[in-house]
């Protein structure tokens, strides 16, 4: 019999919990919150701000009721444990209601305290009317202020995840929205030529869009409102300021405690969530993890990987085989009626930490062409240039996206290759996809590139070494808009058109999406040309504008 003690009761400290009874009968198991709740689902806030989410009950996945008479768990709420004293084994815990400070003895004890949104000090940060959305009391607090201020107009600073999700809702709400972000780009995670269908649509929407401006402080108005004020001199004014710039691992319990922090400032742990004392450990977006792609350690704040490693830990309290296999960062947002996923590293991130890479872009139908209304996904493909094992990939489109990106997430975390994702065996009617599915297709471009049978070009470098550019579409859309000095000739027409090509120089050769320029290419190189399919066509080209000559 252990007496098992966890601080914190929502996604890893619940799932930690729940899983620890089922590994043990016998154990005690206490779980504590400061907050009113537990495990409640931190992810439908922005969609019960918004409304979408109509009764507040709807969040609580699981009452301290439920966790009590099914699991035997005992839930103490609005109880914040205060210290760890690991000579003693022992917690100090104060219940918030009556302010009565007690200790409770444990053999095992879990840190699930999960992250609190970053507050930069800046002046007026603390004004009425700006918040962070975190807890069901914060939802709360935003839509009594929404509807008791008669807000018309709301400021989003920071455009991630949670940003782009309360920009959605409080669009919906009927209310301007304005997005003031530091980065040049929403979706920080994205590589910046994925992001531009993104700010696009957001446009559409009528989310105003401040990129590449970072806050310098917040004013009141004359008139009661907020001003969000820029670092370019801008003013956006606002009644309401939601602020979503990131997170923050809650380590003071661990810091007080003299446990070993790492060096991205998340509780270190072992692959079995154990921290750096064997009594102790550690889940959630508390701690830091490894990243599979990179190696590195890195904090990732998401409820999968929060999930998994409660249910690792409990298995290691109880001395069972389990690993966390480390953190690939897969993750999807709704934007509106767009979708965003990815998973793995990002170009970015294989550029920041020296990891040798090639990419492919590709702009495949969400399902086959001749069923109606197949709509596009963007998609981009990172893989080891020497074996071709996936590294990351990004989708973004309107259907069928966040699918691909999981297919793809379950190859990566299985070490698998773009040989791999050419031959994956997937669902296919036409409603649903194609019998060459989008990942199929991703996984043949890649793995045709490093066959040598199609390799690729990047957009960047056909423009700057100067190599013959063909563009094989017909002349109509080659008249509408082509990349400056392409010769066209259409990919009907190239075999017998072939003596106009300079032989002697590489041949960049591109279509609308990829398709025909593959086919040009196989024609090229089987009659002695050093041909390239300038990858993801004219729709990529377009979206990385790699020269200002690009006429896009
Ligand atoms: P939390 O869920 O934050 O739980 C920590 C708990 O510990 C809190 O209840 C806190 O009160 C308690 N606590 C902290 N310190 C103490 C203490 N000293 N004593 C007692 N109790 C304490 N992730 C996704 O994967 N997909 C999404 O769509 C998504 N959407 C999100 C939307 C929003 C608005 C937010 C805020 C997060 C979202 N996330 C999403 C992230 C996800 O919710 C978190 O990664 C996940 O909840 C982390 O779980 P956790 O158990 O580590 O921490």
């Amino acid at each position: 019999m252990k007496k098992i003690l966890v601080v914190g009761g929502v996604a890893g400290g619940a799932s930690f919990s729940a899983r620890a009874r089922r590994v043990s009968e016998k154990s005690q198991i206490i779980m504590f919150d400061r907050g009113a709740f537990v495990s409640f689902a931190n992810c439908g806030l922005p969609y019960y701000v918004g409304n979408v989410i109509k009764e507040e009950e709807n969040l609580i996945v699981a009452t301290p009721e439920l966790f009590k008479n099914r699991f035997n768990i005992e839930v103490r709420l609005r109880s914040e444990v205060l210290k760890v004293d690991r000579q003693m084994k022992e917690i100090e815990v104060k219940e918030l209601e009556t302010g009565r400070v007690y200790r409770e003895s444990y053999d095992a004890l879990v840190l699930a305290p999960g992250a609190a949104p970053i507050r930069p000090p800046l002046p007026g940060i603390d004004l009425e009317g700006i918040f962070a959305l975190r807890t069901i009391p914060d939802s709360r607090r935003i839509r009594e202020w929404i509807k008791t201020k008669k807000v018309s107009r709301a400021a989003i600073v920071g455009g991630g995840f949670i940003g782009l999700e309360m920009a959605e809702n409080l669009v919906r709400e009927g209310l301007e929205v304005s997005i003031v972000e530091m980065l040049p780009q929403v979706m920080p995670p994205l590589d910046a030529e994925m992001v531009e269908p993104v700010h696009a649509h957001l446009r559409e929407k009528g989310v105003i869009l401040s990129l590449g401006d970072g806050v310098e402080k917040f004013e009141k108005n004359t008139d009661g409102s907020l001003a969000v004020c820029t670092k370019s001199g801008k003013r956006v004014n606002a009644e309401l300021v939601i602020l979503s710039i990131g997170v923050r691992p809650e380590t003071k319990l661990a810091v007080d405690a003299g446990l070993e922090i790492g060096e991205r400032g998340g509780i270190r742990v072992d692959d079995q969530m154990r921290t750096s004392d064997p009594a102790i450990w550690a889940v959630g977006d508390a701690v830091e993890v490894r990243d599979v792609v990179t190696g590195q350690w890195t904090v990732i704040p998401l409820a999968g990987p929060a999930n998994r490693q409660g249910r690792v830990a409990a298995d290691a309290v109880f001395g069972r085989p389990s690993w966390f296999r480390g953190i690939q960062g897969t993750a999807v947002c709704g934007i509106f009626d767009m979708t965003v996923a990815m998973t793995g590293a990002s170009e970015k991130t294989l550029l920041r930490n020296k990891i040798p890479f090639q990419k492919i872009y590709l702009h495949p139908g969400h399902h086959a062409g001749y069923y109606p209304d197949a709509r596009p996904i963007d998609m981009k493909l990172l893989f080891n240039p020497d074996n071709g094992r996936i590294l990351g990939a990004q989708a973004v489109g309107f259907e069928g996206v966040e699918k691909r990106i999981d297919v793809i997430a379950m190859a990566l975390q299985k070490s698998g290759t773009v040989y791999d994702l050419e031959e994956a065996e997937l669902c296919y009617a036409p409603q649903y996809g194609a019998a060459k599915d989008p990942v199929n297709v991703s996984g043949m471009i890649a793995a045709n590139a490093l066959r040598g049978d199609a390799p690729v070009m990047q957009w960047a470098d056909a423009l700057k070494e100067g190599v013959t550019l063909l563009d094989v579409r017909d002349p109509a859309d080659y008249l509408a808009a082509h990349a400056e000095g392409a010769l066209n000739i259409p990919l009907n027409d190239l075999r017998s058109r072939l003596t106009e090509i300079p032989g002697h120089k590489k041949v960049g050769v591109y279509c609308q999406v990829g398709q025909r320029a593959y086919y040009a290419v196989r024609v090229l190189r089987q009659n002695g040309m050093d041909a390239y399919n300038l990858s993801g066509g004219f729709k990529t080209g377009a979206a990385v504008k790699p020269s200002p000559a690009m006429p896009v």
